[in-house]
């Protein structure tokens, strides 16, 4: 039996991180966060991400929905309107509406949803340990043993369970799998990059007709990449747009791409599009805008997301390719589900009538969240190819192929991913 309280380290205070903190904070659980960065971000880290309808309900179960959508940044995108790089219309893809699903997709600063999490854990006065860099694991009979460096000093704890949520990047991962003794994959470049930058819309003369409430979401395929753009705040005074092309690897340094040498690249390589992407990256090139490179990173499907005391949660389980828009609501999924398993399992073995057995539990998880989650990653890869450099057959090929899904495409085809809820998420 397992008469204390369960001690619970969580590595990672990003998304997956706060939101799984926050649930256990309702139980009967000791839970403490370790974050390798030095503090609360500062400034506005990340670009804009959509939060899809199932992730919405995630942040419902915690209380935080609206406390997310009363700030500044946060516009329903039910539909995506899809054009071509000549500025032809291609179609509109459903993305999830508030009639249909209680939330609609909502784009939102990254910051914004992050800061909504980390607000509630310092209401909550949760125990989180900032510049703690988990270093590796060891697990026993009756614990697994945690070891940090914290502010330069090493640090270590005995849990009854580690919950991995370090994103793609993820120490816990090769180190759990250390444990399994199994092989681990590592994240691979997947010759993908996206970069972009939060721009006023004024500064592009003509764009906040193009972009509106009823079409607050355009994405844009070409020959030679892709360029996104959306409205995410409400007085529609920014854009956020994004670029994903083909570039060839780089070291983590050289992924740090100046600023001007970045922009002079786009601008080759998009000259001949339609409004607005030639005078969205000039207008970039003019401003101090803080440009975001995002290399995108994949790790092969994992055999294994738990071990006997560990389990891996969002980026650190199954780093999502950014094509889905499903990154921030999967992370979110994960959290929400581990609570709920977590749930059951606490309140009986704290009450002294079941015995807790972690490992069952854990693999119940996976087997529950494995099948959703791959195929969200699939569709994210195949969305992904559809983004790399085409040759001019290949290209009016897909533009037909889209032309005709868009046609028949009907709201009930998001069904699956948005109007997903995670089991007994309205009864925390
Ligand atoms: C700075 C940043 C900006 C992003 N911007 C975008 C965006 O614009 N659009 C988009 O679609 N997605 C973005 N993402 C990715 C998106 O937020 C994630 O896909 C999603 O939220 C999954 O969340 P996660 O909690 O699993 O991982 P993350 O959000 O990556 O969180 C992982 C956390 O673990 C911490 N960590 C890592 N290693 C350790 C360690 N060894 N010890 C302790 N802590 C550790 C990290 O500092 C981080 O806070 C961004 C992620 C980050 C970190």
């Amino acid at each position: 039996m397992c008469a204390h309280k369960p001690e619970i380290v969580v590595a990672g205070g990003g998304i997956a991180g706060a939101a799984i903190a926050l649930f256990l904070s309702r139980l009967n659980a000791n839970v403490i966060v370790l974050e390798g960065r030095p503090g609360r971000p500062t400034f506005a880290e990340g670009g804009i991400l959509m939060l899809a309808p199932n992730g919405m309900h995630v942040l419902g179960g915690l209380g935080l929905a609206r406390t997310l959508l009363q700030r500044d940044s946060g516009v329903q995108v039910p539909w995506i309107t899809i054009n071509d790089s000549a500025g032809g219309h291609i179609g509109k893809v459903p993305q999830g509406s508030e009639e249909r699903y209680g939330f609609a997709s909502t784009m939102v600063m990254r910051s914004d949803l992050h800061d909504v999490l980390l607000d509630e854990v310092e209401r909550k006065r949760l125990d989180v340990k900032w510049n703690a860099q988990v270093q590796s694991i060891e697990e026993s009979d009756d614990g697994v043993l945690v070891r940090w460096i914290q502010d330069g000093l090493p640090h270590e704890k005995k849990a009854d369970l580690l919950i991995g949520a370090d994103g793609t990047w993820s120490t816990v991962r090769p180190s759990m799998y250390d444990c399994l003794g199994l092989s681990v994959p590592t994240p691979e470049y997947s010759g993908l990059v996206g970069l972009g930058a939060l721009t006023n819309i004024d500064s592009v003369p003509g764009l906040s007709d193009l972009l509106t409430p009823d079409r607050p979401c355009v994405m844009i395929h070409g020959r030679q990449g892709f360029v996104g753009m959306a409205i995410f705040d409400r007085e529609r005074k920014k854009v956020g747009w994004w670029t994903t092309h083909e570039a060839p690897n780089r070291t983590r340094e050289e992924w740090k791409i100046p600023k001007k040498e970045a922009l002079v690249k786009m601008r080759e390589r998009y000259s001949d599009w339609a409004f607005p992407v030639p005078q969205l990256i000039a207008a970039a090139e003019a401003s101090d805008d803080q440009l975001f490179v995002w290399p995108v990173f994949q790790v092969r499907k994992l055999e294994r997301w738990h071990s006997r005391r560990t389990v891996l949660i969002g980026d650190a389980a199954h780093a999502m390719p950014p094509h889905s828009g499903q990154g921030a609501s999967q992370a979110l999924e994960d959290a929400g589900y581990l609570a709920y398993l977590l749930r059951a399992q606490i309140e009986s073995a704290v009450s002294g009538t079941k015995e807790l057995d972690w490992t069952p539990l854990l693999a119940q998880f996976q087997m529950d969240r494995q099948p959703r989650v791959n195929e969200i990653v699939d569709e994210a890869n195949r969305r992904g190819s559809m983004k790399k450099d085409q040759s001019v057959l290949g290209y009016m090929m897909k533009k037909w192929i889209m032309w005709i899904m868009f046609m028949f495409m009907r709201e009930s085809w998001g069904d699956g991913w948005f109007g997903y809820k995670v089991p007994g998420i309205d009864e925390w």
